[in-house]
Protein backbone atom coordinates (compact mmCIF):
# COMPACT_ATOMS: atom_id res chain seq x y z
CA UNK A 1 0.00 0.00 0.00
CA UNK A 2 1.05 3.57 -0.84
CA UNK A 3 1.64 5.57 2.38
CA UNK A 4 3.35 8.68 0.75
CA UNK A 5 2.38 11.94 2.69
CA UNK A 6 2.56 15.23 3.49
CA UNK A 7 1.87 17.61 5.87
CA UNK A 8 1.60 21.20 5.36
CA UNK A 9 0.76 24.67 6.91
CA UNK A 10 -1.37 27.17 5.13
CA UNK A 11 -1.02 30.45 6.66
CA UNK A 12 -3.53 33.54 6.47
CA UNK A 13 -2.68 37.46 5.01
CA UNK A 14 -3.79 40.52 5.77
CA UNK A 15 -3.99 43.71 3.49
CA UNK A 16 -1.92 46.15 4.66
CA UNK A 17 -3.35 48.16 1.43
CA UNK A 18 -6.63 47.87 -0.15
CA UNK A 19 -7.52 50.19 -2.97
CA UNK A 20 -10.41 49.55 -5.43
CA UNK A 21 -9.29 50.97 -8.76
CA UNK A 22 -12.30 49.78 -11.44
CA UNK A 23 -14.51 47.21 -12.19
CA UNK A 24 -14.11 44.55 -15.51
CA UNK A 25 -17.18 43.99 -17.63
CA UNK A 26 -17.76 40.59 -16.21
CA UNK A 27 -18.50 41.86 -12.42
CA UNK A 28 -14.94 41.48 -10.89
CA UNK A 29 -13.15 44.41 -8.87
CA UNK A 30 -9.29 45.51 -9.79
CA UNK A 31 -7.12 46.00 -7.19
CA UNK A 32 -4.57 47.20 -6.20
CA UNK A 33 -3.36 45.28 -2.40
CA UNK A 34 -0.45 44.90 -0.45
CA UNK A 35 -0.64 42.02 1.06
CA UNK A 36 1.40 40.18 3.91
CA UNK A 37 0.87 36.38 5.28
CA UNK A 38 1.18 35.94 9.14
CA UNK A 39 2.08 32.77 10.54
CA UNK A 40 -1.96 31.80 11.88
CA UNK A 41 -1.66 29.07 9.89
CA UNK A 42 -4.36 26.05 9.09
CA UNK A 43 -3.06 22.71 8.88
CA UNK A 44 -2.90 19.72 5.82
CA UNK A 45 -2.04 16.18 6.19
CA UNK A 46 -2.36 14.46 2.73
CA UNK A 47 -1.85 11.01 2.25
CA UNK A 48 -2.05 9.15 -1.49
CA UNK A 49 -4.20 6.32 -1.47
CA UNK A 50 -6.11 4.17 -4.56
CA UNK A 51 -8.33 6.29 -5.45
CA UNK A 52 -11.44 9.03 -4.56
CA UNK A 53 -10.38 12.08 -2.58
CA UNK A 54 -11.11 11.71 1.02
CA UNK A 55 -11.49 14.90 2.70
CA UNK A 56 -11.97 15.19 6.72
CA UNK A 57 -12.07 18.79 8.57
CA UNK A 58 -11.70 19.68 12.04
CA UNK A 59 -12.64 23.14 12.94
CA UNK A 60 -16.52 24.94 12.33
CA UNK A 61 -17.56 27.21 9.89
CA UNK A 62 -16.51 25.36 6.78
CA UNK A 63 -18.32 22.96 4.28
CA UNK A 64 -17.23 19.20 4.80
CA UNK A 65 -17.89 17.93 1.75
CA UNK A 66 -16.88 18.55 -2.20
CA UNK A 67 -17.50 22.30 -1.91
CA UNK A 68 -14.80 23.02 0.42
CA UNK A 69 -12.20 24.39 -1.41
CA UNK A 70 -9.41 21.54 -0.66
CA UNK A 71 -11.67 19.57 -2.16
CA UNK A 72 -12.07 21.37 -4.93
CA UNK A 73 -8.91 22.37 -5.22
CA UNK A 74 -7.88 18.58 -5.06
CA UNK A 75 -10.20 17.33 -7.78
CA UNK A 76 -8.68 20.19 -10.28
CA UNK A 77 -5.24 18.98 -10.12
CA UNK A 78 -6.13 15.07 -10.18
CA UNK A 79 -8.28 16.35 -13.43
CA UNK A 80 -5.54 18.61 -14.98
CA UNK A 81 -2.76 16.10 -14.28
CA UNK A 82 -4.55 12.57 -15.48
CA UNK A 83 -2.14 11.14 -18.05
CA UNK A 84 1.26 13.03 -16.84
CA UNK A 85 1.57 12.12 -13.25
CA UNK A 86 4.81 9.90 -12.01
CA UNK A 87 2.64 8.12 -9.51
CA UNK A 88 0.46 5.30 -10.30
CA UNK A 89 -2.14 6.13 -7.33
CA UNK A 90 -4.69 8.67 -8.18
CA UNK A 91 -6.46 9.15 -4.82
CA UNK A 92 -5.85 11.23 -2.01
CA UNK A 93 -6.97 11.40 1.80
CA UNK A 94 -6.66 15.22 3.42
CA UNK A 95 -7.26 16.13 6.65
CA UNK A 96 -7.83 19.87 7.30
CA UNK A 97 -7.61 21.61 10.50
CA UNK A 98 -8.76 25.00 10.41
CA UNK A 99 -7.15 27.80 12.60
CA UNK A 100 -7.98 30.64 10.63
CA UNK A 101 -11.24 32.28 11.01
CA UNK A 102 -13.64 31.73 8.54
CA UNK A 103 -15.51 34.44 6.15
CA UNK A 104 -12.89 36.55 7.75
CA UNK A 105 -11.12 38.69 5.61
CA UNK A 106 -7.69 36.37 6.85
CA UNK A 107 -7.52 34.40 3.05
CA UNK A 108 -7.93 31.15 4.86
CA UNK A 109 -9.97 29.18 2.13
CA UNK A 110 -7.54 30.62 -0.73
CA UNK A 111 -4.43 30.06 1.27
CA UNK A 112 -5.91 26.30 2.03
CA UNK A 113 -6.61 25.56 -2.04
CA UNK A 114 -3.08 26.75 -2.59
CA UNK A 115 -1.89 24.74 -0.21
CA UNK A 116 -3.39 21.64 -1.31
CA UNK A 117 -2.37 22.37 -5.13
CA UNK A 118 1.33 23.07 -4.45
CA UNK A 119 1.44 19.53 -1.64
CA UNK A 120 -0.41 17.72 -4.57
CA UNK A 121 2.12 18.85 -7.01
CA UNK A 122 4.64 17.22 -5.16
CA UNK A 123 3.26 14.39 -3.31
CA UNK A 124 1.99 13.15 -7.15
CA UNK A 125 5.00 14.05 -8.95
CA UNK A 126 2.89 16.14 -11.09
CA UNK A 127 5.26 18.47 -12.64
CA UNK A 128 3.30 21.58 -12.71
CA UNK A 129 5.41 24.94 -13.26
CA UNK A 130 4.46 27.76 -10.81
CA UNK A 131 2.73 29.51 -13.85
CA UNK A 132 0.57 26.23 -14.30
CA UNK A 133 -0.11 26.44 -10.85
CA UNK A 134 -0.92 29.94 -10.63
CA UNK A 135 -3.78 29.43 -13.63
CA UNK A 136 -5.20 26.61 -12.05
CA UNK A 137 -5.19 28.47 -8.21
CA UNK A 138 -6.87 31.83 -10.11
CA UNK A 139 -9.65 29.16 -11.07
CA UNK A 140 -10.23 28.65 -7.55
CA UNK A 141 -10.11 32.07 -6.00
CA UNK A 142 -7.99 36.06 -7.18
CA UNK A 143 -6.47 35.67 -4.13
CA UNK A 144 -4.75 31.97 -4.87
CA UNK A 145 -1.72 32.68 -6.75
CA UNK A 146 -0.49 35.14 -4.18
CA UNK A 147 -0.79 32.17 -1.48
CA UNK A 148 0.77 29.89 -4.11
CA UNK A 149 3.84 32.10 -4.52
CA UNK A 150 7.30 31.78 -2.38
CA UNK A 151 6.98 35.49 -1.62
CA UNK A 152 6.00 36.48 2.19
CA UNK A 153 4.73 39.89 0.89
CA UNK A 154 3.18 41.27 -2.64
CA UNK A 155 1.54 43.80 -4.67
CA UNK A 156 -0.88 42.68 -6.01
CA UNK A 157 -3.00 44.14 -9.12
CA UNK A 158 -5.89 43.15 -11.34
CA UNK A 159 -7.89 41.07 -9.96
CA UNK A 160 -5.28 40.45 -7.17
CA UNK A 161 -3.57 37.83 -9.65
CA UNK A 162 -0.67 40.26 -11.08
CA UNK A 163 2.28 39.91 -8.28
CA UNK A 164 5.10 42.06 -7.55
CA UNK A 165 6.90 40.57 -5.12
CA UNK A 166 7.72 43.06 -2.00
CA UNK A 167 9.75 42.76 1.51
CA UNK A 168 8.22 41.35 4.49
CA UNK A 169 7.13 43.95 7.03
CA UNK A 170 9.18 44.11 9.84
CA UNK A 171 9.47 45.14 13.55
CA UNK A 172 5.52 44.81 14.23
CA UNK A 173 3.33 42.53 16.29
CA UNK A 174 0.18 41.72 14.49
CA UNK A 175 -2.63 41.91 16.62
CA UNK A 176 -5.78 40.36 15.01
CA UNK A 177 -9.27 40.49 16.78
CA UNK A 178 -12.10 39.14 14.52
CA UNK A 179 -15.60 39.90 16.17
CA UNK A 180 -16.56 36.54 16.13
CA UNK A 181 -19.38 37.25 13.13
CA UNK A 182 -18.83 36.31 9.44
CA UNK A 183 -18.78 38.78 6.38
CA UNK A 184 -19.17 37.52 2.71
CA UNK A 185 -16.58 39.05 0.79
CA UNK A 186 -19.41 38.51 -2.21
CA UNK A 187 -21.62 41.07 -0.45
CA UNK A 188 -19.48 43.53 0.65
CA UNK A 189 -17.80 43.78 -3.31
CA UNK A 190 -21.42 44.12 -4.25
CA UNK A 191 -22.83 47.16 -1.77
CA UNK A 192 -19.45 48.66 -2.41
CA UNK A 193 -20.69 49.10 -6.61
CA UNK A 194 -23.92 49.89 -5.40
CA UNK A 195 -23.20 52.51 -2.84
CA UNK A 196 -21.12 54.40 -5.16
CA UNK A 197 -23.47 56.43 -7.52
CA UNK A 198 -20.57 57.47 -9.93
CA UNK A 199 -18.26 54.35 -8.80
CA UNK A 200 -15.43 55.75 -11.50
CA UNK A 201 -15.80 59.51 -9.20
CA UNK A 202 -14.72 57.23 -6.48
CA UNK A 203 -11.99 55.09 -7.61
CA UNK A 204 -8.60 55.97 -7.54
CA UNK A 205 -6.46 55.63 -10.50
CA UNK A 206 -4.75 52.22 -10.79
CA UNK A 207 -1.09 53.82 -11.67
CA UNK A 208 -1.25 56.06 -8.63
CA UNK A 209 -2.19 53.00 -6.50
CA UNK A 210 0.54 51.36 -7.83
CA UNK A 211 3.03 53.93 -7.65
CA UNK A 212 1.70 54.79 -4.02
CA UNK A 213 1.53 50.91 -3.36
CA UNK A 214 4.93 50.14 -4.48
CA UNK A 215 6.24 52.74 -2.10
CA UNK A 216 4.52 51.49 0.19
CA UNK A 217 6.16 47.65 -0.14
CA UNK A 218 9.42 48.80 -1.51
CA UNK A 219 10.48 50.65 1.35
CA UNK A 220 12.13 47.32 3.01
CA UNK A 221 8.44 46.85 4.99
CA UNK A 222 9.23 49.88 7.31
CA UNK A 223 6.02 52.10 8.07
CA UNK A 224 7.13 55.21 8.65
CA UNK A 225 4.45 58.02 10.18
CA UNK A 226 3.61 59.17 6.31
CA UNK A 227 2.74 56.14 5.40
CA UNK A 228 -1.15 56.28 4.58
CA UNK A 229 -2.66 52.09 5.50
CA UNK A 230 -6.63 52.49 3.47
CA UNK A 231 -8.54 49.82 2.84
CA UNK A 232 -11.46 51.00 0.31
CA UNK A 233 -13.77 48.46 1.71
CA UNK A 234 -13.95 49.78 5.12
CA UNK A 235 -16.77 52.31 3.66
CA UNK A 236 -19.04 49.47 3.33
CA UNK A 237 -18.11 46.86 6.30
CA UNK A 238 -18.03 49.41 8.89
CA UNK A 239 -21.31 50.83 8.18
CA UNK A 240 -23.06 47.54 8.30
CA UNK A 241 -20.95 46.36 11.75
CA UNK A 242 -19.60 50.01 13.95
CA UNK A 243 -18.11 47.33 15.96
CA UNK A 244 -15.02 47.63 13.75
CA UNK A 245 -14.36 51.01 14.21
CA UNK A 246 -14.64 50.87 17.83
CA UNK A 247 -11.99 47.98 17.48
CA UNK A 248 -9.64 49.99 15.72
CA UNK A 249 -10.03 52.76 17.89
CA UNK A 250 -8.96 50.39 20.72
CA UNK A 251 -6.32 48.90 19.16
CA UNK A 252 -4.61 52.52 18.77
CA UNK A 253 -5.02 53.93 22.06
CA UNK A 254 -3.76 50.76 23.43
CA UNK A 255 -0.52 51.74 21.47
CA UNK A 256 -1.01 50.54 17.75
CA UNK A 257 1.08 52.26 15.34
CA UNK A 258 -2.24 51.66 12.71
CA UNK A 259 -5.31 49.32 12.81
CA UNK A 260 -6.60 48.14 9.88
CA UNK A 261 -9.87 46.24 8.50
CA UNK A 262 -8.34 43.44 6.84
CA UNK A 263 -9.61 42.57 3.09
CA UNK A 264 -13.40 42.38 3.50
CA UNK A 265 -13.60 41.97 6.83
CA UNK A 266 -14.67 41.90 9.68
CA UNK A 267 -10.94 40.98 11.27
CA UNK A 268 -8.99 44.03 12.35
CA UNK A 269 -5.39 44.03 12.98
CA UNK A 270 -3.26 46.58 14.54
CA UNK A 271 0.65 47.00 13.99
CA UNK A 272 2.58 47.24 17.47
CA UNK A 273 6.43 48.90 17.17
CA UNK A 274 5.81 48.02 21.23
CA UNK A 275 5.45 43.98 22.03
CA UNK A 276 4.06 44.65 25.56
CA UNK A 277 2.03 47.24 24.29
CA UNK A 278 0.49 44.05 21.88
CA UNK A 279 0.30 41.89 24.58
CA UNK A 280 -1.59 43.91 26.56
CA UNK A 281 -4.17 44.77 24.30
CA UNK A 282 -4.82 41.19 23.87
CA UNK A 283 -5.39 40.40 26.93
CA UNK A 284 -7.87 42.99 26.86
CA UNK A 285 -9.33 41.78 23.53
CA UNK A 286 -9.59 37.90 24.46
CA UNK A 287 -11.91 37.24 26.83
CA UNK A 288 -14.42 39.49 24.59
CA UNK A 289 -12.83 38.03 21.40
CA UNK A 290 -12.09 34.55 21.27
CA UNK A 291 -10.47 34.52 17.98
CA UNK A 292 -7.42 36.79 18.76
CA UNK A 293 -4.07 36.04 18.09
CA UNK A 294 -1.05 37.78 18.32
CA UNK A 295 0.55 36.83 15.24
CA UNK A 296 4.23 37.69 13.31
CA UNK A 297 4.63 38.87 9.64
CA UNK A 298 5.66 35.57 7.46
CA UNK A 299 9.87 36.08 6.07
CA UNK A 300 10.60 38.39 8.59
CA UNK A 301 13.56 36.97 9.96
P1 LIG B 1 -10.95 36.57 1.44
O1 LIG B 1 -10.23 37.45 2.41
O2 LIG B 1 -10.03 35.87 0.46
O3 LIG B 1 -12.13 37.20 0.81
P2 LIG B 1 -12.16 35.26 3.66
O4 LIG B 1 -11.04 35.06 4.61
O5 LIG B 1 -13.04 36.43 3.92
O6 LIG B 1 -11.56 35.33 2.21
P3 LIG B 1 -12.68 32.42 3.69
O7 LIG B 1 -12.39 32.03 5.10
O8 LIG B 1 -11.65 32.09 2.67
O9 LIG B 1 -13.05 33.97 3.60
O10 LIG B 1 -14.10 31.75 3.32
C1 LIG B 1 -14.91 32.20 2.29
C2 LIG B 1 -16.03 31.18 2.02
O11 LIG B 1 -15.46 30.00 1.45
C3 LIG B 1 -16.81 30.75 3.25
O12 LIG B 1 -18.17 30.99 3.00
C4 LIG B 1 -16.54 29.26 3.40
O13 LIG B 1 -17.71 28.52 3.73
C5 LIG B 1 -16.04 28.82 2.02
N1 LIG B 1 -14.95 27.82 2.13
C6 LIG B 1 -14.79 26.73 1.37
N2 LIG B 1 -13.68 26.05 1.71
C7 LIG B 1 -13.11 26.72 2.71
C8 LIG B 1 -11.93 26.51 3.48
N3 LIG B 1 -11.12 25.46 3.30
N4 LIG B 1 -11.64 27.41 4.45
C9 LIG B 1 -12.44 28.50 4.62
N5 LIG B 1 -13.56 28.73 3.92
C10 LIG B 1 -13.91 27.86 2.97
Amino acid sequence: MDQRRLSVRAPAKINLFLRVTGRRPDGYHLLATWMQKVDLCDLLELTVCAEGIHFRCAGAGVPGDHNNLVYRAADLFLRTTQGRRGLASSGVAIHLTKNIPVAAGLGGGSSDAAATLRAMNELFDGGLTPDELAGLGMRLGADVPFFLADSPAALATGIGEVLQPVPPLRGYAILLVNPGFPVSTRWVYQTFALTKQDESSNLTSSQECVAGGADLGGCGGAIGPETALVNDLETVTLARYPLIERLKGEMLRWGAVRALMSGSGPTVFGLFANREAAEACRAACKPRFAATYLVAPVGEK
